[in-house]
């Protein structure tokens, strides 16, 4: 069967919530947010989400020639997810998201990118991971207060 898509709600109502709270530099640009019936490929291993900005010619037949970023979520992995976790995979996508000097739309790429192996026997070898160990303890000591965070989103 054909992949479908439509518009995803749910996914803009929590966006418009951390734009607002994490990613202020992100208002005033168009952001799309579309379900598909099946679950996006990235490099041949199925994701949850996928992160797109169309410009020039696509955008242009789209409607809207300046250009806009679009959040793609597979349906099937969105049913799967916790509340906290729905929240984490927006947030997610939304980080992808730059707007360059001039002005105009970007993808910008993960912070890491590691194997589990390496980790597991050379520690944090470069800083950057490190940097993202520390990250992830002070996320799981929650100092962040995310429990508040996902309180104020779900309750909207
Ligand atoms: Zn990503």
């Amino acid at each position: 069967m054909a992949k479908e898509f439509f518009h995803a709600e749910e996914v803009e109502e929590i966006a418009a919530r951390l734009i607002e709270i994490f990613k202020p530099e992100l208002e005033g640009f168009e952001i799309r947010y579309t379900f598909c019936s099946e679950n996006p490929k990235k490099d041949g291993r199925e994701a949850i989400a996928l992160a797109r900005k169309v410009t020039g010619f696509y955008a242009f037949l789209a409607g809207s020639p300046d250009g806009f970023f679009c959040i793609e979520v597979g349906l099937p992995a969105w049913e799967e997810l916790t509340a906290h976790q729905r929240i984490a995979v927006v947030h997610h996508e939304l980080c992808h998201f730059g707007i360059t000097e001039l002005g105009n739309l970007t993808i910008l790429g993960h912070d890491i990118e590691e194997f589990n192996d390496i980790g597991a026997v050379h520690g944090a070898y470069f800083d950057r991971l490190q940097i993202f160990a520390d990250a992830v303890e002070q996320g799981n000591s929650d100092t962040c207060g995310r429990a508040e965070l996902i309180r104020q989103i779900l309750n909207r």
